[in-house]
């Protein structure tokens, strides 16, 4: 099968490789759409743990096409989604639900081979159906709107809160379809220019703020008087976050939802002491592809539009140049099979 391997942090190719055999407890997916994420860039580079070579990619959506044992036989057809998590499925954390705390714990697109290829192997146990009304594009998308879903979760956001954004890549865009799914109120989203904010006010944002040329604190004074109730930080930068702390209302919530490279930080304390502040750490998609796709076949959300540029295998490499660059208009390239 053709598969864009990364050989080494620099080093990635379009290559022929065996098409792999799902072990019990495992399917093989025909992968129909794999979204390229900004942190494929990360796992390029070299800034994030991951195992080389690899076949990064973990926003995807397929047909499956073989089971690994005769119990996942069912599956065998099936649109699917699915979780990226390979975990042990016993231990306390695995069996609470928090796959992610599991010390077997590996992701498929960073320490197993991902989607940027004609198939990939993922666990049965993580497999949701993908109900014919959701494209395979949009299917893709369940693991960037499971981020924001779960993030929101973890905030503890609730119907009518006020809500502020901060960053409008996809994960931000995401926040802010789950936001309005939601029924958050008065959601605003920042980013540094103008160039994405168009996107989010096509979505619905009720307003929108590029922070280069304006007085965020002031701004914000005007929307959210009181200090905003939810704040979501979705792009791991320092300045952002110091703000995110300072924009919250007293007792309010900020949920940390960007990747902060390792970078030490500098924060004031009394920001989050003095006015009793939640700090959520919201890393990764938490098993919410099944609300993700219920949400999609409802009508909930519709975040197809962000697959602004599609893309064969072949033309991986303009596809991690899109994504590196963010030209104006794009959201996201996805490739199609
Ligand atoms: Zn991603
Ligand atoms: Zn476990």
């Amino acid at each position: 099968m053709k598969a864009v391997v990364i050989k080494e942090p620099g080093k990635v190719s379009l290559q022929q490789v065996e098409i792999p055999k799902p072990q019990p407890g495992f399917v093989l997916v025909k992968v129909k759409a794999a979204a390229i994420c900004a942190t494929d860039l990360e796992v390029l580079d070299g800034n994030i743990s991951a195992n080389y070579p690899l076949i990064p990619g973990h926003e995807w959506s397929g047909i499956v096409e073989a089971a690994g044992s005769f119990e996942d036989q069912y599956w065998i057809g099936k649109r699917v989604i699915g979780s990226n998590d390979v975990v042990c499925l016993k231990c306390e954390a695995c069996r609470s639900g928090n796959w992610r705390y599991c010390k077997e714990f590996e992701e498929i697109g960073f320490k197993r081979n991902g989607a940027y290829a004609e198939y990939v192997v993922v666990p049965s146990y993580g497999l949701c159906e993908l109900p014919e009304k959701v494209s395979f594009i949009q299917g893709a998308f369940c693991e960037p709107l499971g981020v924001a879903l779960g993030t929101l979760e973890k905030a503890e956001a609730k119907f009518g809160d006020t809500c502020l954004i901060m960053g409008a890549g996809s994960i931000g865009l995401c926040m802010l379809a789950a936001a309005k799914a939601m029924g958050m109120k008065k959601i605003v989203v920042c980013a540094s220019t103008e160039k994405r904010l168009k996107i989010a006010r096509e979505m619905g944002a009720y307003a929108t703020i590029a922070t280069n040329n304006c007085n965020l604190q002031e701004e914000m004074k005007k929307i959210h008087p009181g200090g905003t109730d939810v704040i979501i930080d979705a792009t791991g930068i320092e300045s952002c976050i110091q703000q995110c702390l300072k924009l919250a209302r007293k007792g309010g919530t900020v949920a940390l939802a960007g990747y902060g490279r390792g970078k030490i930080m500098n924060i004031r304390m009394d920001d989050i002491h003095i006015n009793n502040l939640r700090v959520i750490g919201a890393g990764n998609n938490w098993n919410q592809h099944k609300k993700a796709v219920n949400l999609m076949e409802d009508g909930l959300v519709n975040i197809e539009h962000f697959a602004t540029n599609l893309l064969s295998l072949e033309e991986y490499e303009k596809g991690l140049e899109l994504a590196r660059k963010r030209p104006e208009g794009f959201v996201k390239a996805v490739f199609l099979l």
